[in-house]
């Protein structure tokens, strides 16, 4: 028999990638399933970006490149991050992993000790937790509330931190709430940080899809000097619908991206290379793509809303950027519908997806109970079909 470590035994399976898996396993036999639980674009990577990899890989850039990217690429990065933020760095400040997820895991190894406390405004994204957990620092969640859109305010985070706070993780746009915060509402939270000398992860994946009013902010630009304790994490897996390519980056201090590259060096050598190159293409390629995509995820987002406001006793915050709705669904707690009683948001998702065949991800799994997330990156068919057939089964 071989026993497995401690290590792996801590950490639990991603509740949105499990969430998925039940809904194929019905898929696959035949049933019909409206899935609002996966995270991702449902568009075909832009045609452009996939032009490029076939030419990387006609031009024989198959083999191993340098550990933290080539060159052009972390220039690249350096240059969107110029021309769209402001905000200046130099390729050795950059790093590309195998996805942002990677990104982050890299990021908390380089700069986390046993012991150390990160500060996790909650809900949260499901992997922030398992990912501080696994360097044996200690997720510190501070809960938020509906009311105030799911925003940490400042008497709240400074309420959390103690001596041996290290980190701050921010989100905004925010998956699973949609919440964008406001460049005021983020130099209250960064003037903290600095006064408390703690170091600030923004992962800013979802900063080309905001809607209406709402504006992304590129964190390591509110203060000057600011750069050198912020994090910055993004990819293309959402903006440029490359989920499959694993393509994320960091942009740190010089010293952080060195210790981040040792660990990556170490553990898969380097990013695909042919990705790197279908990367390129879409940070220097054109941008209408990502344009369209974000009308298409705006007018969903309205549809979407509009359909659930009709609902009784459903409540939420109108997201204002990525992907999600996350909504209050407690009022139907404790009572029983077609024929189950539901008592919390597990619960609720199992019943609802066995019995009205629409899959969510309850809000339990991102630290918030009461609350399921629902995906609008599918089709308005699927939305108007679904929510109808949710609406139906919420009604016995
Ligand atoms: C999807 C997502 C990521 C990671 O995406 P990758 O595919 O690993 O680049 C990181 N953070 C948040 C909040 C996400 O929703």
């Amino acid at each position: 028999m071989i026993a497995i470590s401690k290590l792996a035994n801590s950490v639990k399976p991603s509740a949105t990638m499990a969430a998925g898996a039940k809904a194929k396993q019905m898929k696959d036999s035949g049933i019909k399933v409206y899935d609002f639980s996966l995270g991702e674009p449902d568009f075909p990577t832009p045609a452009h970006i996939c032009k490029a990899a076939d030419e990387a890989v006609k031009a024989g850039h198959t083999h191993y490149t340098p550990a933290p990217g080539i060159m052009e690429l972390r220039k690249a990065v350096c240059a969107w991050y110029k021309k769209v933020h402001g905000l200046e760095c130099e390729p050795a400040e950059v790093l590309i992993s195998a996805g942002a997820k990677h990104s982050i895991h890299n990021a908390l190894a380089a700069t986390l000790n046993p012991g150390d406390e990160v500060i996790i405004p909650a809900p949260y994204w499901v992997s922030y937790s398992d990912l501080v957990s696994m360097t044996g620092a200690k997720p510190v969640l501070v809960e938020t509330t509906a009311e105030s859109k799911f925003k940490m305010t400042p008497a709240q985070f400074r309420g959390a931190v103690t001596q041996n706070s290290k980190l701050l993780m921010l989100n905004s746009p925010c998956n699973p709430t949609g919440t964008v915060y406001t460049k005021q509402e983020l130099e209250a939270l960064v003037d903290i940080a600095i006064e408390k000398n703690l170091i600030i992860l923004s992962d800013e994946i979802y900063e080309q899809l905001t809607y209406g009013d709402a504006k992304p902010t590129c964190v390591a630009t509110l203060r000057p000097g600011l750069k050198q304790r912020t994090i910055t994490i993004s990819g293309a897996s959402k903006s440029y619908a490359m989920t499959g390519w694993r393509m994320g980056w960091t942009i740190a201090p010089a010293p952080v991206i060195a210790a981040m590259n040792n660990i990556q060096g170490q553990e898969t050598g380097c990013p695909s290379s042919v990705s790197q190159y279908a990367l390129l293409a879409a940070l220097n390629g054109p941008q209408e793509c990502v344009a369209e995509m974000r009308e298409h995820f705006a007018r969903r987002k309205d549809l979407t809303c509009g359909l659930l406001r009709k609902i009784p006793h459903i409540t939420f915050p109108e997201p204002e950027g990525a992907f999600y709705v996350f909504f209050n669904v407690s009022a139907y707690f404790g009572r029983t519908i077609d024929g189950v009683k539901v008592t919390d948001s597990l619960g609720f998702c199992t019943a609802a997806l066995e019995k009205a065949k629409v899959n969510f991800v309850p809000g339990s799994a991102f630290g918030q109970e009461g609350f399921i997330r629902m995906s609008f990156a599918t089709s308005d068919e699927v939305i108007k079909e679904g929510l109808d057939a949710f609406a139906k089964w919420l009604a016995t």
